[in-house]
């Protein structure tokens, strides 16, 4: 099984973020929204799993690699808060 260990911290990143946003929406389309203008920034690092079997994670925990992800998942959830796909401005928006 091929997987892209960018995609993992692209969503924890997201979870963590997500409250700073109020304006932020939330909804699938705009989730689906933040996470693929993410992914089509980060590099992917790709990895393949073995059922069962424990991968060694490419070295995506270090400090810089999560601070990089963290700026660009930012980036996307300012985004598409001024713009949302759906129509719906969720709340306040700030200036
Ligand atoms: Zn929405």
């Amino acid at each position: 099984m091929i997987k892209n260990l960018v995609e993992d911290h692209v969503t924890a990143a997201y979870a963590t973020l997500r409250p700073h946003f109020p304006a932020f929406c939330g909804c699938d389309l705009c989730r689906e929204d933040v996470l693929t203008f993410a992914l089509n920034r980060v590099p992917p690092r790709y990895v393949s799993r073995r059922e069962g079997s424990v991968v060694t994670e490419v070295n995506l925990e270090k400090e810089q690699s999560r601070a990089a992800i963290e700026v660009v998942v930012m980036e996307a959830l300012r985004k598409i808060s001024v713009a949302p796909r759906c129509g719906n401005r969720g709340g306040v928006m700030p200036r």
